[in-house]
């Protein structure tokens, strides 16, 4: 669906009407560079299919926190889902609208508690009976009331990798259903919090609808239980998770999901919520890299690339797979030296698991430029300065037209907050 932002033309990619080929002439890489129409046309796509079923989608910004993007669905109408004040900043900063900010995730500091509560923020998704506390002290010592949903932990098997699920018993993540009822009890007591909602995320990169089902029929019990015991919520937020194709994943349809909500919550007057971070950006970047040195051996061959594992940590991490292409295809008779082989695309920091793929069949030179692709989540937002790398830059394309969203950083502001010792 996203292909045609990204397509081959002359034997050269493009994103939309730019080379990659003149993007790195004048950015440098590694750079990672993101298509504006791609980009729109999934925000697009998510308020289509959920219109009318789903009343605010909120973009999990973890997945990808450049301002420019925030910025750009913030203007869309997307509410946000954070997960620390530095995430609640950046939306502010971008122009989101903190009417429209919940606020996700097990460690919520105090500091960070107050922040949002001076924003004015749409609500807190507590994940424990101790947050609960601590957020009511609070905003009783800021003469607010915090609104406050709870985070319940439907145990399902989001089918997903085992890091990146969350939905289950074992994860840290949520207040068991047991638990829960008594919690919603409890904070109905409390002067300075105000219920209006419930909320679940069972997992990231799941391409069933069958848990999701599953998790939201369970959250609708306890809604239910809620509701006799006198306890009436004004949302149900359904998280996130949905898959993006790396591969050859079958991606949930968008339409099948909210026919599936509309299904369960059928006759229910609550508002539906969501918490999308992946699928709404993983489609509009690509990571572009060039081989610095082939290094063909008996076993293996070695694409040394300058990209690495701190630009993009997610085959590291999780083993996980992106696509990769060359920018500019060879063909494999023009020089004997140029046959297809099966390469590993590596960085250069010293780590064994600093890899960006593995085995890729590829015809290669030294200087080639490479396009890692589905490189818009979780991508950027892992970078580290792990061997004193600077982060990368991050460009925008719009048709012929390519804005620096985020300058590649400089070298000596890697120790600018650092210190000698005078003695
Ligand atoms: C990470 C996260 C999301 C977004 O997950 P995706 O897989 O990127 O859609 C949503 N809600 C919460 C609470 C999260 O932690």
């Amino acid at each position: 669906m996203m292909t045609n932002f990204f397509q081959e033309r002359n034997g050269t990619r493009y994103v939309e009407d730019l080379a990659l080929t003149d993007i790195a002439e004048r950015f440098g890489t590694p750079c990672y560079v993101y298509s504006r129409a791609a980009l729109t046309a999934t925000a697009d796509e998510f308020l289509a299919a959920m219109d009318g079923t789903v009343d605010l989608v909120c973009y999990a910004v973890k997945a990808n926190g450049n301002l420019a993007i925030l910025n750009l669905l913030a203007r869309k109408g997307f509410g946000f889902d954070i997960v620390s004040g530095g995430e609640l900043a950046r939306v502010l900063a971008a122009g989101g609208d903190p009417a429209k900010i919940m606020f996700s995730g097990v460690g919520k500091t105090v500091a960070e508690m107050e922040a949002a509560l001076q924003a004015g923020i749409l609500c807190f998704n507590v994940e424990s009976a101790s947050e609960l506390n601590v957020l009511a002290a609070t905003a009783t010592r800021l003469g607010k009331v915090a609104p406050v949903s709870i985070r319940v932990n439907p145990d399902v098997d989001a089918k997903t990798h085992p890091y990146i699920s969350t939905g289950l018993k074992e994860n840290k993540f949520g207040v068991s259903f047991d638990e829960a009822h008594a919690l919603y009890r409890q904070a109905v007591a409390l002067p300075s919090l105000r219920v209006t909602g419930i909320d679940m995320h069972i997992g990231s990169q799941i391409t069933e609808i069958a848990p999701y089902r599953e998790a939201a029929e369970k959250l609708l019990q306890l809604v239910r239980a809620l509701e006799a015991d006198g306890i009436a919520l004004e949302h149900i937020d359904v998280g996130g998770g949905l898959g993006a194709r790396y591969r050859d994943e079958q991606t949930i349809s968008l339409a099948a999901f909210a026919q599936m909500l509309r299904e369960v919550f059928a006759g229910r007057s609550e508002r539906l919520m969501m918490e999308p971070g992946r699928r709404v950006v993983a489609d509009a970047g690509v990571l572009l890299t060039r081989v610095l040195y082939l290094k063909p051996g008996e076993t293996k061959n070695f694409a040394i690339v300058d990209a690495a594992m701190t630009d993009l940590m997610r085959p590291a991490l999780y083993g996980a797979w992106h696509p990769v292409s060359a920018v500019t295809k060879r063909s494999a008779t023009e020089k004997s030296s140029d046959s297809e082989k099966s390469w590993d695309i590596v960085g250069p920091v010293c780590e064994s698991s600093d890899f960006l793929a593995q085995a890729r069949p590829l015809v290669l030179r030294e200087g080639d430029l490479l396009a890692v692709g589905v490189a818009g989540a979780y991508s950027m937002v892992m970078s580290s300065n792990y061997n004193a790398r600077p982060r990368a830059c991050e460009v925008m394309v719009d048709g012929k037209e390519v804005t620096v969203i985020r300058a590649r950083e400089e070298i000596k502001k890697l120790w600018e907050m650092e210190r000698i010792l005078s003695k």
